[in-house]
């Protein structure tokens, strides 16, 4: 067996990859081309990752080539900053499409041939009803629509309309073209779908060069054909439209057949995954942008340190199927707290700090400490952690008056500070409001490094900072977007968001050797989770965002209800 036929063999399977290979193995293709198709009316979600990940995937698995098509026939909607922010997110996660950068609008022109094509058949004419008159032309599931008045103009009549839409003889709405298919067709697609609107806006590409755009009906499937698709993959939401699909390729003289495939679109619990209701977060200001990083986008996502390649593991994971479904958002942070369990380097920083004074170490000495950078990988060696007399550790890792199960720090108990010293508390300074703000400790120096010569032994190791030596710091910890698992935004965004989805702790004191963490580089904080430095941080305002805690607290908070 060769190599490429051992991975083939050993990789997760699904219908589509199934299909691919019987295809390869009979020989009803030589070699397969797959597309990523979005359109560029926002930015790429982890719904997107899913179908990237299938078609780029395949490709790769089966030496065959993945086009990246922009869909972008409605120019109303679209943007370059979108373009741009798409190729973007394709290429981080890890794909590329080499010089398959395609664009429907590339096919602008074939595509109008095409419809004359039609006209000249009898099989497309020009429509004067509204989209309102359409609409109740089109009937319903249950009832067959009705024949338009214009449906049976002759070929000349409508190749002349036709041509005075293309020129801009009309306004918006006052024609379209429509396919002459059959108005009492259980399937609505096929009750004479249009297949030209007049739209008099200025295309990203082509400029002013047309007023009429043809429907991603009409433009999906050529396109493939054009390209040379062998296998279009698509959600479940098409599956409707394959007939149409199909009616147009058997009834045009494309260069070739493409064959449509649908699986069903992944959903993800307390979040949405509708470029729609993701612009309306960002144009209401509910988030900061596109890649905030609470947004479901690849950007946000990124941004707020998920790797790439955690992104990949879950969408092998999930796997591809027709079943309806949603997907906890647990497991997506499954796979990227395992992936920077074996990958970040470990790092000490305090949240919430409390100072601690160590009475008998001398004051304005500094000592530096060996600190492990990985303890599951030894060649991620180890730093130096600079010691002193004052320290910062965890407010939470102190109580005054400590309940049984609380091992941590507090009056007359000793602890490890981690790679460092026991020390042992005896003295609690409070402010006159009562609240604690500092403690007086002294350490045995004979515990360097953590362990006690005589063998004692503490019930707890702290993370810890040197006070003189931290680099302060705002970090952002992140809850869901969303309150619901299944987030109701029937009533508006406002009442489903999640009103403490961003916490800012903005007294935060890290160790030093995060001075120049560069953006994006996450790191594990002791005992507190992963962390990606924003790339929002500038010299002197180091921010950090949460990617993911250590254990997942969320469905620890939830169960407890
Ligand atoms: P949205 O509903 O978020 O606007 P869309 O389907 O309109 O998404 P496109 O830009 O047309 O967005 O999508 C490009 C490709 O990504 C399509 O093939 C689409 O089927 C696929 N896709 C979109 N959302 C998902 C999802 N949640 N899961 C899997 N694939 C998806
Ligand atoms: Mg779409």
């Amino acid at each position: 067996m060769s190599e490429a036929e051992a991975t083939a063999a050993d990789a997760p399977s699904n219908f589509i990859r199934d299909i691919v290979r019987d295809d390869l193995a009979s020989g009803r293709v030589a070699s397969i081309v797959t597309r990523f198709p979005p359109e560029p009316n926002g930015y790429l979600h982890i719904g997107h990752a899913k179908s990237i990940c299938l078609n780029f995937g395949l490709a790769k698995e089966f030496d065959g080539r993945c086009n990246l098509r922009f869909d972008d026939t409605n120019p109303a909607k679209e943007e370059q900053e979108y373009i741009d922010a798409i190729m973007e997110d394709v290429r981080w996660l890890g794909f590329d499409w080499g010089e398959h950068l395609h664009h429907a609008s590339d096919y602008f022109v074939q595509l109008y041939d095409w419809a004359e094509h039609l006209i000249n058949e009898g099989k497309a004419y020009v429509e004067e009803l509204t989209a309102e008159e359409m609409r109740e032309y089109r009937g319903t599931l249950t009832e067959p629509g009705k024949n338009s008045p214009h449906r049976d103009r002759p070929v000349e009549e409508n190749l002349e309309l036709f041509r005075q839409m293309r020129a801009g003889a009309f306004k918006e709405g006052e024609r379209a073209l429509r396919a002459k298919i059959d108005m009492a067709s259980g399937n609505i697609n096929l009750r004479d779908p249009v297949l030209y609107r007049i739209v008099h806006a200025p295309h990203p590409r082509t400029g002013d060069a047309w007023c009429i755009y043809p429907t991603y009906d009409f433009a999906h499937g050529q396109s493939d054909a054009i390209e040379g698709v062998t296998h279009s993959v698509c959600t479940l939401e098409f599956a409707d439209h394959r007939p149409l699909y199909d009616w147009f390729i058997d009834n045009l003289p494309v260069p070739a057949r493409p064959r449509q495939y649908e699986f069903s679109r992944l959903n993800l619990t307390h979040t949405i995954l509708s470029k729609r209701a993701l612009v309306q977060l960002v144009e209401e200001g509910h988030v900061t942008g596109w890649d905030d990083p609470r947004m479901p986008t690849i950007s946000g996502l990124r941004r707020r340190g998920f790797p790439a390649a955690a992104i990949r593991e879950f969408c092998a994971r999930i796997g591809v199927t027709k079943q309806e479904n949603v997907i906890e958002t647990a497991l997506l942070e499954f796979c990227v707290r395992e992936l920077l369990n074996e990958q970040a380097p470990r790092r000490m920083a305090v949240l919430n700090p409390i100072r601690v004074v160590i009475e008998n170490y001398p004051e304005g000495k500094a000592e530096q400490l060996e600190a492990i950078n990985n303890p599951g990988d030894e060649s991620a060696g180890t730093r130096e952690v600079p010691f002193s007399r004052e320290l910062y550790i965890e407010r939470d890792d102190f109580m005054e008056d400590p309940p049984k199960k609380f091992f941590r720090l507090a009056p007359g108990r000793e602890v490890r500070l981690r790679y460092a010293y026991f020390i042992t508390c005896n003295e609690v300074v409070k402010d006159k409001a009562g609240e604690v703000v500092e403690l007086r400790c002294t350490y045995d120096p004979e515990t360097r490094g953590g362990n006690a010569p005589d063998g004692r032994k503490v019930k707890a190791t702290l993370h810890w900072v040197s006070a003189a030596h931290a680099i302060p710091a705002e970090i952002r910890l992140y809850e869901p977007l969303f309150r619901e698992e299944t987030p109701d935004i029937s009533e508006g965004l406002a009442r489903a968001i999640n009103p403490d989805s961003l916490k800012v702790l903005s007294d935060c004191r890290l160790e030093p050797s995060l001075a120049d963490a560069p953006a994006g580089k996450t790191v594990q904080f002791e005992r507190l989770g992963y962390f990606c430095p924003d790339a929002g941080s500038r010299e002197g305002n180091h921010i950090f965002n949460r990617v993911v805690a250590l254990r997942d607290s969320w469905a620890k908070l939830k169960a407890r209800g």
